[in-house]
């Protein structure tokens, strides 16, 4: 600053000569205990500097650096390409008009060695004179920051690229919330949840929404649960219904992120899966679990019904034959002993054969006869041999034969149409212990469907698939009152599938039972039928 005194006398004028000295002499202390490089150029030539200016150029002394030009501290070209002698003219000229022009500049040491620096012009006069006071700062370390900083930043965006690259073409949901607000979700949830992004950012009880009410209180307990309120991590798997009422299984998980230091951010990073396909595999594994031990135990069970099965006949059959030899043994008494091994060599026989089918129908090695068979007849001859049987039981059998011989005589396997029928009426008849039996048939389309109905024990609805099953039977205390080998019904089922038909039953506890099957209806004859109804008593 310039100071004006106006001047008295001598003593006046010698004071105020000591003033300008004591302020001349302040302000170089000032000038030069400047860490930063001030030069006073006129012309475009330093005419004085302070030490920092000779320090920041690397010159030996002031001389180095006073009377030479801002060029001859500059390396040819500026980094835009562009000659350092024009560049300097230009930012004095921008200097000139403004006043005051600041900017960055890439200056070179008395070594060579290049830097930037920042450089403030400022223009003044002195006796009309024009001179620029130029102040020069090393930036050499703010430019090095900078460049890390953006190298850094530029690593951080193609972070970012890829993440999000990859997010967006995951399957799988994956999210990001900060301070319980959603920062970022992936195009999947919709895919996985049917609910739109957009709308979820807006409203995220949307998500709360679509989980099934039958889980909704399974995710409440996660949320409440100690593993998420004291350490953040969410596991929860439940199911959802999407918009377009699909139930999908989902499995979500969610975690604190963790900064640098180890610690726990109020930042968040979930991911989400559907897990349909995964669970269905997963129940299949638990039936086919399930029924692998189930056939297992019904196995053991079997053999001990079978060894009581077999023992029971075998044990007839010799103690009878050992009866035999027996001198004292009357005529009238040895046909008995005979009439009992025959019947217990014919119950052998039938287990036997019962125990062969089954195994060939399970390694289908069953082959379907094709003939003509007239349904009437074989209903006539089964009647013969069990009518037989029950002579002396308070029980009728009754037929209903509702197609004339001639219509009822179809294509099929006798053999194995006979058995079926024969095993369902062996059922009827032992687990009737007094009542009736019918056996009939009906033509329904291009099917017959047979029905054979007991008035018996009847069974419970949740066996009504089960007892078609090999070695099934309804509970323990059949076994022990009726005995079997909870074979009939399963030989029953594999015939009348292998005979293109099917076979079920309708019954309830102590209410009796009817068992149903359909065949094809193939007939021999394919005149117009006539229906004949034919419901006559034919047991005692
Ligand atoms: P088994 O009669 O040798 O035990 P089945 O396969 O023929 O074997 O029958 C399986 C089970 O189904 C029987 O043990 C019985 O519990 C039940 N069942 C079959 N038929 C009847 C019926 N007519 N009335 C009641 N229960 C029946």
């Amino acid at each position: 600053a310039y100071r004006y005194t106006v001047v008295h006398d001598v003593s006046e004028i010698h004071k105020a000569k000591e003033i300008i000295q004591e302020s001349e002499r302040k302000f170089r202390n000032l000038y030069e205990s400047l860490s930063l490089a001030y030069l006073i150029i006129k012309d475009g030539v330093c005419i004085d500097c302070n030490e920092a200016a000779i320090a920041i150029y690397g010159a030996k002394e002031k001389d180095g650096v006073v009377g030479k030009s801002p060029i001859d501290y500059s390396p040819e070209f500026q980094p835009n390409q562009r000659r350092s002698s024009e560049e300097a003219q230009r930012h004095f000229n921008i200097a000139n008009e403004q006043g005051f022009h600041t900017f960055e500049w890439l200056a070179m040491r008395a070594n060579k060695e290049v830097f930037y620096c920042e450089v403030s012009l400022k223009k003044f006069y002195h006796k009309d004179q024009l001179y620029f006071q130029c102040l020069t700062n090393d930036i050499t370390e703010r430019k090095r920051v900078e460049s890390e900083l953006i190298a850094e930043r530029d690593r951080a965006e193609q972070n970012e690229r890829k993440f999000r690259q990859l997010a967006d073409n995951l399957n799988d949901v994956v999210w990001y919330r900060a301070d319980n607000r959603l920062v970022y979700i992936n195009p999947a949830f919709e895919k996985v949840y049917g609910i739109p992004v957009d709308d979820f950012y807006k409203d995220q009880r949307l998500l709360m929404k679509a989980i099934h009410p039958d889980d909704v209180q399974k995710y409440q307990d996660v949320l409440h649960s100690e593993e998420f309120l004291t350490n953040g991590n969410f596991y929860c798997e439940y199911r959802i219904i999407k918009s377009d009422n699909d139930i999908r299984w989902i499995i979500s998980k969610s975690y604190p992120v963790i900064d640098n230091q180890g610690e726990k951010t109020t930042q968040r990073v979930g991911l989400a899966m559907d897990i349909t396909d995964l669970k269905r595999i997963e129940l299949e594994l638990i039936e086919a679990r399930e029924k692998a031990e189930e056939s297992d135990r019904l196995k053991t069970a079997f053999l001990q019904n079978m060894s009581h099965e077999i023992r029971t006949p075998l044990n007839a059959i010799c103690g009878f034959s050992s009866f035999l030899e027996d001198d004292d043994t009357t005529k009238d008494e040895r046909k008995k002993h005979v009439q009992i091994i025959q019947n217990n060599s014919n119950q052998l026989l039938a287990i036997v054969t019962d125990v062969l089918t089954v195994s060939s129908l399970e390694t289908k090695q069953v082959q379907i006869n094709y003939s003509k068979v007239c349904v009437n007849h074989v209903f006539d001859e089964l009647l013969t041999v069990f009518n037989q049987q029950i002579s002396n039981q308070v029980i009728s059998i009754f037929t209903q034969k509702s197609l004339s011989d001639q219509q009822s005589t179809i294509y099929t396997d006798k053999t194995k149409f006979t058995q079926i029928v024969s095993n369902l009426l062996t059922n009827a008849l032992k687990f009737t212990n007094q009542g009736r039996v019918e056996l009939g048939y009906q033509l329904i389309h291009d099917q017959i469907e047979f029905f054979v109905k007991d008035s018996g024990i009847g069974i419970k609805p949740e066996l009504h698939q089960k007892i078609f099953e090999r070695f099934r039977q309804a509970d323990k205390k059949i076994q022990i009152n009726y005995g079997g080998s909870g074979l009939g019904l399963s030989i029953c089922k594999g015939f009348v599938e292998l005979l293109g038909g099917r076979i079920w039953v309708e019954s309830e506890l102590g209410k009796g039972a009817t068992f149903y099957f359909t065949l094809p209806y193939l007939p021999v004859d394919t005149t117009e039928i006539t229906t004949v109804i034919n419901d006559t008593p034919q047991g005692a």
